[in-house]
This record gives structure tokens, C-alpha cells and sequence, in this order.
């Protein structure tokens, strides 16, 4: 499969006319190429996207929305052949993938409706005959750049609302899922977006993603990735005055109490651990368990983990599937090093799965871990969770909060004054209660804290913000000047 940049209405080459290989990771075969673009093919798109602004801006919303429920029908349509290529060039098992497409198929329904909605707010006057209100506006050219876990259901959360708000698009998604981002935009041409409004440009993120945050007339960043990159792109934009969303790194916990139901535990621990590969912001890569449940938790955790089969996610019988590339591969063992050297103890896995050109690693369990080790702080985003004790449930949510990440956290326990502590309690920006770290709804707020993100939301009513500005707007029909603040002095009794 060839994949091309897509500019204008037109699928084309990149100018460099160099090109990239995407691979399933299952094997670690080809699937296809990629332009290798760099910054003439993120100008032509800016152009395009500078230029469908203005006509696609002042198309009503309930259009613009209509579009959107295209979009959602022809990806229904297109659910499982979309799901089987996501799980073909990714690597997550069918099951997921196919919950990455819903996740896209909701959002378009969602922001779709959102269209006919976009509420503004109307307010008293302080002065009589004249009438306040602030409506959304749209901001501009949006510059989108993705990572490859979420390749159909990220691009989603950022692409939809900006267009359903009047805005238009240069999208770059990661190098490892380009033929999904393809797919992705070739739903929206089918749908009838016009030329211009979504424009696609493939290649590597320090050619292509900084020229497109420092493009002038990019007007928003909208960043998923790494938190290590979403400072960078942070930086250059923040010099440019640009409106920045960063949704970065994670490292979440699972807090298991003594009176928590083990076996809802170990269920919500080994989806949330393992599920992907680990390989989600929101994974359980700590749990941290209440001393008097330790053992029987860690041995029921042990079982099941050490029980996982790897493989290629297409198949029925694989529970784990692999890790996008060698270059990640090669970062998650080095963390099992890292973890025995610090005086970790690896309960199971520890090891890279060979199978003859693919990228696994076996579901890892790190005991004897404290809260200060290099594997209870980092993000490793593989199959590894770190186990660690304490004495009571203020000690958990100490080390629960002790990371510089803040995305999601979860409590295990049947006390429900202890539940809604945590929720008081947990500084991350999501909270789950009896159930793991991952599994996120798309019409609540999404995003972190601190070194997760920077005070933006994506989906729900949240998700639109970034994409819009507000616009306050007074009209007087009093035929004089009324001065705000000066003139209400004159409004007591009758006036
Ligand atoms: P990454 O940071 O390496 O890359 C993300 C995107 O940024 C890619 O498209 C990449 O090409 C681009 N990029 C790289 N360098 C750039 C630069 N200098 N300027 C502009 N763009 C650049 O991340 P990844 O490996 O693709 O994804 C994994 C990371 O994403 C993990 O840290 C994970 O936690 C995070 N993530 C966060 C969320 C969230 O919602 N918080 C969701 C999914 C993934």
C-alpha cells in the first residue's frame, strides 16, 4: 500500500518525494509507505487549510454537524475492516481495535449533535436597554499531531470538535500509523468535508510536527504524545502566542484497601496493566495494595498474568498483542534492568517474547518496589506493573500523588466513605471507583494534571473550549450613551 499526504482535495507526494515504511509489529513485516515530508508539504497544507477557513467558518453549525453524522455512518460502515487494519498495522488484539474505531464513531455522533448546541451564554445587563450575551467562535487553522496507541479514536477527539466549531485542520499523525490516518481521512472526504478543511501530512515528527507548530498561521497546537515532546511543542508554540492542548505521559495506580473484593480487583488490574500491551496513558503500571490483602492479591495476579498468551491480535486466541517497535521494545526491557538493579523482584515476565520478527514483551510484575524507584516514577508504557505495600489509605494516596504525572487513578474498596476521600483526594484528572485506570467515556472531560497535561480537556462539552474562543457581545438599544459602571450609580429608585 501506497499512502499519500493529502492537501487540498488532492491525495499527493510529499515534495521530497522519500518515502517511509509502515509495519505490523505483529511480525514486523511492511504493510506499506509513507511520504517522509518535511516543511513545503506542511506549508501547501497550512495554505489549503488558510484558505477553506474563512467559507467553512461561516457554514452554519448544524451543516458543519451534519457532516459529522456522515462521518460516524461511513465509519459504522466501516467498523470492522477499519478495526482489522488498526489491529494489522498497531497491533492491538480485534477486541480493542475495534473499540478504538467506536471511540471515533461516538465522538462524530457526539460533536455532531454539537452542532445543532455550540451554547453561548446570555446575561443581565447591568444597564437597562441593552441586551449581553458570548458566543463561541472558531479560532483558526488548527495543527493536529497525534501518537500511534489511539490511531483512529485520538485523531477523533481533536479533529471532530475543530471542525464541527468552524475550524480547519493540518493533521500529522505518528510514523508508525499512517495508513490508519489515511483511512481516518479518507472517512471525512467520503462524508463531503470540502477541499481544504482537513488536510493530511505524513513524516517525522521533528521535520513535520515543528514546522507545523511553528507555522504563523497555525493558530492552535492540539498535542497528544509523550511529555518529554508535548514540552517542546509547548515551548515553540508558547514563543508564537499560540493556543497550546497538550495531552502528554501518565503513570497510573490502582489502590487496592483490605476490604476491597479481590477478585473485581485482579480483573480491573490485568485490563488496566496489560490491556494494549500497556501501552495507554492510562495503563496501571502501579498498583499499590494494603498489606493484609498483599499476598493474596499478588499470587491471584501472578496466576492469571503469567497465564496471558502473546500473539498476533487478529487471532481469537491472543490476549496480549505486541509492541509498536524495536525502538520501544528496547525501552521496556531496559526498565525490567533498571527495576532489578534498584532491588525490584520480577514476579513474571522480564522478557522479550521472540517470535520471529514481531515486538512482544511478557506482561511483567515488579515486586518489592517503593515509592521512589525509577519504575513506580516513570512512564515505561509496556505490559509492567509495579507492585508496592503500605500500612493504611492515607499511605496509598501519598503514593498515589507522589508521581509528576496526574492522569488516572483508581480505588478498590466496598467503603464508601473511603471512596469519596479518594475522589477528594486523587490529584489526577480522572478518578475510577471499583474499576481499573483505563476506560475513559467520550462525553466526559479527558486529560491530566501536572506533567500530563496543561489545564485543557479533550471530549465532552470540555473538548470544544481549546477549539473555540469567546466572543461577548453588548447591544445597546437605549438611543444614548450609557457608560458600565459609571452610569449604574443613577439606576437606584426610579429612574
Ligand atoms: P511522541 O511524543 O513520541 O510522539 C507524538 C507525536 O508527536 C507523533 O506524531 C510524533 O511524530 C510527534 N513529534 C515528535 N517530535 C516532535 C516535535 N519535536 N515537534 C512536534 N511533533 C513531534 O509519543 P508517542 O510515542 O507517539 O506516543 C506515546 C506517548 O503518548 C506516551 O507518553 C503516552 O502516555 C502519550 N499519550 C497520552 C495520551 C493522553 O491523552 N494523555 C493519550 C495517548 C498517548
Amino acid at each position: 500500500m501506497e499512502f499519500k499526504n493529502y492537501i487540498d482535495g488532492r491525495w499527493v507526494e510529499s515534495a521530497t518525494a522519500r518515502r517511509f515504511d509502515t509495519l505490523n509489529p505483529a511480525t514486523g513485516q511492511p504493510i506499506g509507505t509513507a511520504p517522509d515530508s518535511d516543511e513545503r508539504d506542511i506549508d501547501a497544507a497550512v495554505a489549503a487549510a488558510a484558505h477553506a477557513y474563512r467559507p467553512w467558518r461561516l457554514t452554519p453549525a448544524p451543516r458543519r454537524g451534519e457532516i459529522l453524522y456522515e462521518i460516524g455512518r461511513i465509519l459504522r460502515e466501516r467498523k470492522e475492516d477499519l478495526s482489522r487494519f488498526l489491529t494489522t498495522e498497531m497491533g492491538k488484539v480485534l477486541p480493542e481495535a475495534r473499540g478504538d474505531v467506536q471511540e471515533a464513531i461516538d465522538m462524530a455522533f457526539y460533536m455532531a449533535g454539537e452542532g445543532r448546541r455550540l451554547f453561548g451564554v446570555t446575561v443581565p445587563s447591568e444597564l437597562p436597554n441593552k441586551f449581553a450575551l458570548a458566543i463561541r467562535d472558531s479560532v483558526g487553522v488548527v495543527g493536529v499531531i497525534t501518537p500511534w496507541n489511539f490511531p483512529v479514536a485520538i485523531p477523533s477527539w481533536k479533529v471532530f470538535p475543530a471542525i464541527m466549531a468552524g475550524n480547519t485542520v493540518v493533521f500529522k499523525p505518528s510514523g508508525d500509523t499512517p495508513g490508519l490516518a489515511t483511512k481516518f481521512v479518507e472517512a471525512l472526504i467520503d462524508a463531503g468535508l470540502p477541499p481544504g478543511v482537513v488536510n493530511l501530512v505524513h513524516g517525522p515528527g521533528a521535520a513535520v510536527g515543528e514546522a507545523l507548530v511553528s507555522h504563523p498561521q497555525v493558530k492552535v497546537v492540539s498535542f497528544t504524545g509523550s511529555t518529554h515532546v508535548g514540552r517542546q511543542v509547548a515551548e515553540r508554540a508558547g514563543r508564537l502566542n499560540k493556543k497550546v492542548h497538550l495531552e502528554m505521559g501518565g503513570k497510573n495506580a490502582i489502590i487496592v484497601l483490605d476490604d476491597a473484593d479481590l477478585d473485581l480487583a485482579t480483573e480491573g488490574i490485568l485490563w488496566s496493566a496489560f490491556g494494549t500491551s500497556g501501552q495507554r496513558c492510562t495503563a496501571a503500571s502501579r498498583v499499590i495494595v494494603q498489606r493484609d490483602v498483599k499476598d493474596a492479591l499478588t499470587q491471584r495476579l501472578v496466576e492469571r498474568a503469567s497465564a496471558l498468551r502473546l500473539g498476533d491480535g487478529l487471532l481469537d486466541t491472543t490476549d496480549v498483542g505486541p509492541i509498536i517497535n524495536q525502538r520501544q521494545l528496547t525501552k521496556i526491557h531496559s526498565y525490567t534492568e533498571i527495576g532489578r538493579g534498584e532491588g525490584a523482584a520480577v514476579l513474571t515476565g522480564g522478557e522479550v517474547w521472540a517470535n520471529g520478527g514481531g515486538f512482544f514483551y511478557q506482561p511483567t510484575i515488579f515486586d518489592q518496589v517503593t515509592p521512589t524507584m525509577r519504575v513506580f516514577q516513570e512512564e515505561i508504557f509496556g505490559p509492567c506493573t509495579s507492585l508496592v505495600s503500605v500500612d493504611s489509605f492515607e499511605e496509598a494516596i501519598a503514593a498515589n500523588n507522589s508521581v509528576q504525572y496526574g492522569l488516572s487513578s483508581s480505588l478498590y474498596t466496598r467503603d464508601v466513605n473511603k471512596a469519596f476521600q479518594a475522589i477528594r483526594d486523587f490529584d489526577t484528572g480522572l478518578v475510577y471507583i471499583n474499576h481499573g485506570t483505563i476506560g475513559a467515556e467520550i462525553q466526559l472531560p479527558f486529560g491530566g494534571t501536572k506533567g500530563t497535561g496543561n489545564g485543557h480537556r479533550e471530549a465532552g462539552i470540555a473538548g470544544i473550549d481549546v477549539f473555540t474562543e469567546w466572543k461577548s457581545v453588548y447591544i445597546d438599544y437605549s438611543g444614548r450613551l450609557q457608560r458600565a459602571q459609571i452610569d449604574t450609580d443613577k439606576l437606584t429608585g426610579a429612574n
